[in-house]
């Protein structure tokens, strides 16, 4: 597959073969990452029935939502506007403010852990980081990224060093505090998540790539069939019932949410199955930055049922936060 997806010189014969290249990958489309990725060996495949039997009772995680960045993106990449909630509220395309999280998870016997990775200390500065191509950053419009903590200045404090990173999904909003992460600290992503393939993976691809530059490989969650049939896959990650990954595909094929359970009760991790308050609040599933929306949109009503099976259950939403 890599070979189409190598930029090209632009000769006579290199136009043309640049065009059938074009052309197959609208068809084969790239993968997200030519990282390699292996199954995890922490972790332990589940059923939903053992999780929500003790998903409500305080667990010994110490819990922290950290804000890393705030930052504007087009609201039709967050939330699907054709869908007839969207339509009532009367939601138009424009600019939607939001924010970037990483989550720390304390767990008095295994350690330091985040989901998600926050943002590598490069966008304190005008031009970003170096990784990240110039048409992917304006894309993304990084220039208007306003980093409140990056993760380097955030490892600083750390007394303990960081013992893994749990990635919801490899987008590059996702993945762009990795450079500040030590080398050998392992991470953790959702089956099949770098090799799921998308024709925006053709720009993509590198700038991804870079993030995960001198790490090992990628550690996949072992996800099985959930017995109870809630999930596409449950895993117990310490087995000691703290913290479970959840398979929700559809923004993305590996996409993961994560169940903690802190010192003061439980929390839903959701990653991007939707970005906003308003997606959540009404059930809507991401628009245009989807792999799958429609997959995303089951996805985001098997998370949402979680509200009415556990109580006191605190949901954290991609990109906005819950009152
Ligand atoms: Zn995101």
């Amino acid at each position: 597959m890599s070979a189409y997806c190598v930029a090209l010189s632009i000769t006579r014969l290199g136009r043309l073969i640049l065009w059938l290249t074009l052309l197959a990958t609208v068809g084969l489309g790239c993968t997200a990452s030519r990282h390699p990725a292996v199954r995890a060996e922490l972790g332990t495949a589940r059923s939903s029935d053992a999780m929500l039997a003790v998903a409500s009772e305080p667990g010994p995680i110490e819990f922290q939502k950290i804000v890393a960045a705030k930052w504007v993106v087009i609201r039709s990449g967050l939330i699907n506007l054709d869908h007839p909630k969207a339509k009532a509220a009367g939601l138009e395309d424009g600019d939607e403010p939001i924010e970037i999280y990483f989550y720390v998870l304390r767990h008095p016997r295994f350690g330091t852990y985040i989901v998600d990775s926050g943002v590598e200390r490069a966008y304190e500065s005008e031009e970003g980081s170096s990784r990240v191509s110039w048409l992917v950053k304006t894309a993304m419009r990084t220039e208007t990224l306003e980093v409140e903590k990056s993760t380097a200045a955030w490892l600083a404090e750390q007394r303990e060093p960081l013992a893994g990173v749990f990635i919801t999904h490899i987008h590059l909003d996702h993945v762009m505090g990795l450079p500040d992460v030590p080398a050998e600290t392992p991470i953790f992503v959702g089956p099949g998540e770098p090799v799921a393939t998308q024709f925006l993976n053709l720009f993509t691809r590198g700038s991804i790539d870079a993030q995960f530059e001198g790490k090992a490989a990628l550690r996949e969650w072992p996800f099985a069939p959930d017995a109870a049939g809630r999930f596409d896959g449950v895993v117990d990650v310490f087995g000691d019932g703290s913290i479970w990954a959840l398979h929700v595909p559809g923004h993305t094929p590996g996409s993961t949410a994560f169940l903690v359970r802190s010192t003061e009760g439980p929390h839903l991790l959701i990653g991007d199955a939707t970005h906003t308050r308003f997606g959540w609040e009404n059930g809507v599933e991401p628009g245009s930055f989807s792999h799958d929306p429609p997959r995303s949109a089951v996805s985001l009503e098997k998370l949402k049922s979680l509200e009415a099976e556990i109580p006191n259950l605190r949901v954290h939403p991609g990109h906005q936060s819950l009152p």
